[in-house]
This record gives C-alpha cells, sequence and structure tokens, in this order.
C-alpha cells in the first residue's frame, strides 16, 4: 500500500481527508510542519497532503524545505486551500505544488487527483531505480547510495538505533585485473555482490557499489558486536567462493572490511563516520586483507584474526 502523509493542524480536517483516503493508502498525520518535515525525510512516502494555513511553520515555507531536501524533493505535494483563495492556490503552484485541493472537500475530486499523482509518481519512481541501479552487480549504485543512506540516517537518528557504515573492497584487485583481465574481473564484483547481498536481506539492510571493487553496506538496529559477527560471515562467504587469485598475491579472492555503528544524534555528521569506516578498511589492509575491522562511537575497535 502507498503511503500518504497528510500535514494538518485542524485534527478534523485530517481525520476527514484521511477517512476519504485510507480504503486505498496507508495514511498517516502530522500536526505541525515541523513533524511532516521530519516523517517527510525519514518515511517512504509517495505523496504528502498540506495544508497551507499552520501555526508556526505554514505550509509554503514547509513546501520550500522539502523542494530543497535531495530525498523530498521529488515527492509529490498537494496542497489544501480554501475555496476562495486563489493567490494562495498560484503562489503554492509557483513553489512547486503539484496540484491543490478546495475546502470544502469533494471525496471524489480528492480520490481523483490523488490517484493521478500517485500513479505518475510511481512510474517516476520506476524509471529512477533503474538510474540508480548498478548494471553490472544488480545492486544499488553511487546514486542511489547518495540518496538512500542520508534517508536511513535521517531514520536512525529519529528512532534512536543503531547505525552501521561499512566500507568493503577485493583484495589485490588490481593484480587479478592485470593477470586475467577486465571481464574475469567483471565478473569477480559480480559475485562478490551477489555473495554480499544473500546475506544483506533484511529490509534495514543496504549494499551499493560504491566504485570500481569498492562497496559499502549499510545497516540499521544491529549493535557493534552482533554487525561485525555477521560481517565475518560475509568475508568468509566470499573467501570459500574460492576464487583463483593470481598466485603470486593470494589463493582466492577475498575483501578486506572496515566498518562503524553509532547511535547518530541531530548533530552527527555522516561524512565523519564514512571516513571513519574508511579508516577501519584501511587498517585491515594494512594488517594483512581478508578481515574485519570494525568499531564504534567509543571508538573501540574490534579485530577478525588479531
Ligand atoms: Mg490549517
Amino acid at each position: 500500500m502507498e503511503k500518504i502523509l497528510i500535514v494538518d493542524d485542524s485534527a478534523v480536517q485530517a481525520i476527514q481527508l484521511k477517512a476519504i483516503l485510507e480504503d486505498e493508502y496507508d495514511v498517516a498525520i502530522a500536526q505541525t510542519a515541523e513533524e511532516g518535515l521530519r516523517r517527510a525525510s525519514s518515511e517512504d512516502f509517495s505523496l504528502i497532503l498540506l495544508d497551507v494555513v499552520m501555526p508556526g511553520m505554514d505550509g509554503f515555507t514547509l513546501l520550500k524545505k522539502l523542494q530543497e531536501e535531495i530525498i523530498t524533493q521529488s515527492l509529490p505535494v498537494i496542497l489544501i486551500t480554501s475555496l476562495s483563495d486563489v493567490e494562495n492556490e498560484q503562489r503554492g503552484l509557483v513553489l512547486g505544488a503539484v496540484d491543490y485541493i478546495s475546502k470544502p472537500f469533494s471525496p471524489l475530486i480528492v480520490k481523483a487527483r490523488v490517484n493521478t499523482h500517485i500513479k505518475l509518481y510511481r512510474y517516476r519512481r520506476q524509471v529512477e531505480q533503474q538510474s540508480m541501479t548498478d548494471q553490472l552487480t544488480g545492486v544499488s549504485n553511487r546514486r542511489g547510495y547518495d540518496l538512500y543512506s542520508i534517508m536511513k540516517w535521517n531514520e536512525a537518528i529519529r528512532l534512536k538505533v543503531p547505525f552501521s557504515i561499512c566500507m568493503f573492497d577485493i583484495d589485490r584487485f588490481k593484480v587479478y585485473n592485470d593477470t586475467y583481465g577486465h571481464p574475469a574481473g567483471d565478473k569477480v564484483i559480480a559475485s562478490v555482490a551477489q555473495t554480499a547481498t544473500a546475506y544483506l536481506q533484511r529490509s534495514t539492510d543496504f549494499l551499493a557499489r560504491y566504485g570500481g571493487e569498492e562497496f559499502i553496506a549499510l545497516s540499521l538496529g544491529d549493535h557493534s558486536a552482533q554487525i561485525f559477527q555477521y560481517m565475518k560471515k560475509i568475508r568468509q562467504a566470499i573467501e570459500d567462493l574460492h576464487i583463483p587469485h593470481d598466485p603470486s598475491v593470494a589463493q582466492w579472492v577475498t575483501v578486506s572490511i572496515g566498518g562503524v555503528t553509532i547511535i547518530p544524534e541531530k548533530d552527527s555528521a555522516y561524512d565523519f563516520y564514512l571516513k571513519v569506516a574508511d579508516t577501519m578498511l584501511y587498517d585491515a589492509k594494512k594488517n594483512g586483507r581478508n578481515r574485519v575491522v570494525w568499531t564504534d562511537e567509543h571508538m573501540k575497535q574490534l579485530w577478525e584474526k588479531e
């Protein structure tokens, strides 16, 4: 079921709208623009119904903010206005609202407009989805990662749950490519992605090809000790594929894995922890490769094969 967010300070009005739509959609209500913004940037809505007149932040300001955020800028917003208020309608459409609904509501018109915009959004998302998938591996590409990482990071802040950033790459891959050629190298990248994907199946897991032979995995909910164990399994499973490497550097193709688990807060900087994960990967490489090195917000390191 597609999810719709109603942002309206009037509970009566919000409940009326919800009643019209809840047969076909999963409808949530936010009573302030601030709450609406928070939920829109951390949950997977397909449409927002936005009241213009609200105390505190008004609908126009929220609409502007939604347009500025990479995660929410393509979300269709339908404004709720009063019939008499032509000026507001115009202003809303100029600001990027896809449509407006006038009070008092006609259930049929509300439904028809919502259905149309949800259909358009669904189609657009399909196209976007394709553009965010890496052709070789079928996992997310860098573009998909950029979008998803912000969304999940915000979600972790909102839910106050642990968030893990994991970077891994194929050991001595340049040597592999030089020895066996790029088409063979591509097959190795695809096999590694496939194996990692098989372990990252939970709805809270995410895997992207970060570039070349480098991957990035994100996970919500697990503490560092749990995810560390899990990553060791992935590393082992890739070694167990027994893909022959160039014998001068290693018997099998393996990966090094570095990561960090934190419970992010409002002011935490994602990029900082991404660098921490990268540093852990560097440590894994420097200390012999084919191992997992993990840390947490207290910088307490966990080492495989110490
Ligand atoms: Mg209002």
